[in-house]
């Protein structure tokens, strides 16, 4: 249950709330919002508590989200609320684009590919170093050599960089390596061991999307690390395992409107691992953006052929400038703006 006090509720008020509460036995989690004050309450409330709250002066609204969603929910916040990721922000009403290779495949490539995402006007270089193959055969990545070649990338071109963690073992280096931003993969949207190790790192995470998980599984795991003290977290829809055959996965924009109602969130789109085809990521990323994305991720190679990973879905850098022209668009017709390149 959330709490959504008056507008200018004395903090002697809210603390004393706040403490009644806890003196009931209950878990009160206090919103970041700052222009007013915002309890949660965890847990089984008694039906004559929450009528009395309800009663009460400074309590303005009495909010049950969806489940056990506190955190997370809509509710928390007055707005949308907004992640720095280095000098890019992610939502609040711009469109950003995050690009880059599927994985760091050396210091030249990724240096010339950053630079290809730079001059194309996206805003956020993605790399994988610890790459979650299928097959234990296939290419695993460069471990800590392949986050210290995407930072000095990311730094050569002034793109703040994200990239996946599989284990929280290799949580310093990516805190060493000043990795701007954590992406949990779908292979380990439930591994709620790696989240809250992660969560306490002070670090934006890019929350991806299960390969069978609902909506509502995905949210608690945006929860779990919200609880466990993280303070900026984006979701990303990537496609979810369907009976269909004929593209990887199936990109799920259904939900995303809804989404805005049930969280405060920003929410990208890689159209990419849904799709797996390269030609169809455009008028996909278009409808992302068409359907309230606050951005979206995508692949880029210059040779696909050789990627050592993901080369299908891969983006040719000609293709990548294409997309950020057509998201500029689309942001324009969604009431929004493409965001400023960064700083
Ligand atoms: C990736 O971004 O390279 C990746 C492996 O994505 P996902 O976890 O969505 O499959
Ligand atoms: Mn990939």
């Amino acid at each position: 249950m959330i709490l959504q006090l008056a507008i200018g509720t004395a903090e002697e008020s809210v603390r004393e709330l706040h403490e009644s509460l806890e003196r009931e036995g209950l878990r009160v989690l206090r919103s970041r919002e700052r222009s007013r004050p915002i309890l949660a309450v965890a847990g089984k409330i008694p039906k004559t508590l929450k009528e009395s709250l309800a009663r009460r002066t400074e309590v303005e609204t009495v909010v049950q989200p969806m489940g056990e969603l506190l955190l997370v929910a809509r509710a928390m916040r007055e707005r949308p609320s907004i992640v720095d990721v280095g000098s890019v922000r992610v939502g609040g009403g711009t469109v950003v684009v995050i690009a880059g290779p599927c994985s760091v495949e050396g210091r030249d490539h990724v240096l010339a590919v950053a630079r290809q995402v730079r001059a194309a006007g996206a805003h956020i270089l993605r790399g994988g170093a610890f790459k979650p193959r299928t097959s234990p055969y296939q290419f695993q990545g460069f471990g800590v050599e392949g986050l210290r070649q995407l930072k000095d990338a990311g730094e050569a071109t002034g793109l703040p960089v994200v990239s996946e963690i599989m284990d929280a073992a290799d949580l310093p280096a990516f805190v060493e390596h000043d990795i701007d931003c954590l992406q949990v993969g779908a292979r380990n949207m439930q591994n709620f061991s790696l989240l809250k190790a992660i969560a306490r790192a002070g670090r934006p995470v890019l929350l991806k999307r299960g390969l069978a998980a609902t909506v509502e599984e995905w949210l608690y795991a945006a929860e779990y690390l919200a609880e466990g003290g993280c303070e900026r977290i984006m979701l990303c829809e990537r496609g979810i395992r369907t009976y269909e055959k004929a593209t990887r996965n199936t990109l799920d924009l259904t939900v995303l409107p809804l989404m805005r109602e049930w969280t405060h969130l920003p929410l990208l789109v890689d159209p990419a691992h849904a799709a797996g085809i390269a030609r169809i990521i455009p008028p996909l990323s278009r409808a992302a953006i068409a359907a309230g994305a606050d951005g979206v991720a995508v692949e880029v190679h210059e040779t696909p052929a050789e990627a050592r990973s993901d080369g299908p879905q891969a983006l040719l850098p000609a293709e990548l400038v294409t997309l950020v022209a057509e998201s500029r668009v689309m942001a324009a017709v969604t009431g929004r703006a493409l965001h400023a390149p960064p700083r």
